[in-house]
């Protein structure tokens, strides 16, 4: 049974150990484990005069001879300095240390099973309410349609939460003769909180991390046989570690999506420039916030609403389009739906 000394006491309490014992390489039996103290000790290994070593360690092994007796060695010495049973000391330490690491790490995930106990409790709450506001971002898409998602997966992805609309003052004529050119100025009509929840992104990798981490314990049992193979155990470990960030990543993507989801959609009907699409976002929209409205009452709110912008900033239209989130150029944009004079 090896073990790893953390005290002088630990020491001198094994059978065999004395003080004034000897470590004679002819005489080497095996590895009691290493010690590790706050203190040197000095080295017992027998010189070629018979005498002790004597060079103090803080880190080194106990080692046992062929007659039980057992006496410490300083760590360097034990690598450079035993002689011809170097190779049999070297390969027995490696045991050692390896078998020392594996328990470690099994009393580092019994000890992290043990307390995930009421974690596991945590993390199915966890992924439930994950779970529950995806079906309410489900619900959201299809309510609001395909359209009006790329434009909003296209403010997330451009980190640009600002609903814009163009707005168009034509351009002054006198005769034939232009006296003033056409101008056009953004509009912002509102921003939209957390819109970076609508990524598939923002559900899927703390799904994914959560996932891990529930999977983990639910195999923990058949993880502690593991003991012949430290990597796995380790990998395993590393995964249980884990729960506090699964569990507070999920709660932050909950916390994104329901504010996300209290945004009133209604003005993102107007960075839609298909006007079906954009009846249908409005109407949407109401609905979503208890106002159940037929298409003829969408239809005056948008014109409505239009108007007001023209008249709010002294345009002769608006275009409404989200060209400008897809990356293209003014100038090469399909002409936008106008509204107006
Ligand atoms: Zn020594």
């Amino acid at each position: 049974m090896t073990r790893e000394f953390k005290s002088l006491e630990e020491v001198e309490a094994l059978d065999g150990y004395n003080a004034d014992n000897l470590v004679v390489p002819e005489q080497y039996a095996g590895v009691e484990g290493p010690y590790h103290f706050e203190f040197e000790v000095k080295c017992r290994l027998r010189k070629n005069n018979g005498r002790p070593c004597g060079e103090p360690h803080k880190h080194g092994w106990v080692l046992r001879s062929k007659d039980g007796g057992k006496a410490m060695i300083g760590g360097d010495c034990a690598l450079e300095h035993f002689g011809i049973r170097s190779d049999e000391l070297r390969r027995d330490m490696t045991l050692v240390s390896n078998a020392l690491d594996v328990e470690r790490t099994r009393a580092a995930i019994q000890q992290r099973v043990a307390e995930g106990k009421g974690k596991l409790g945590e993390l199915l709450i966890a992924r439930a309410e994950l779970a529950n506001v995806k079906a309410e971002l489900v619900a959201l898409r299809d309510d609001l349609g395909p359209v009006a998602w790329t434009v909003l997966e296209g403010m997330a992805r451009a980190d640009d939460a600002r609903v814009r609309v163009t707005g168009v003052i034509n351009a002054k004529r006198e005769g034939d003769e232009v006296v003033r050119d056409r101008q056009t100025r953004p509009i912002v009509l509102g921003s939209l909180r957390s819109v970076r929840a609508c990524l598939p992104e923002t559900i899927a990798m703390p799904s994914i991390a959560l996932a891990e981490v529930i999977g983990a314990y639910q195999r923990a049992e058949a993880a502690l046989l593991l003991v012949e193979k430290p990597k796995e155990m380790k990998a395993f470990a590393a995964v249980l570690a884990r729960t506090g960030s699964a569990i507070g990543g999920s709660r932050q993507a909950v916390a994104a999506v329901r504010q996300f989801l209290e945004n009133d959609f209604s003005f993102v009907c107007f960075a839609i420039e298909d006007r079906g699409a954009r009846y249908k976002v409005a109407r949407a929209a109401h609905h979503r916030r208890g106002s159940a409205q037929g298409m003829e009452w969408v239809k005056k709110w948008v014109a409505d609403t239009e108007m007001a912008l023209r008249q709010a900033h002294g345009v002769d239209r608006v275009e409404f389009n989200d060209s400008w989130r897809r990356g293209l150029h003014w100038s090469t944009r399909r002409p936008a739906t106008r509204v107006g004079r």
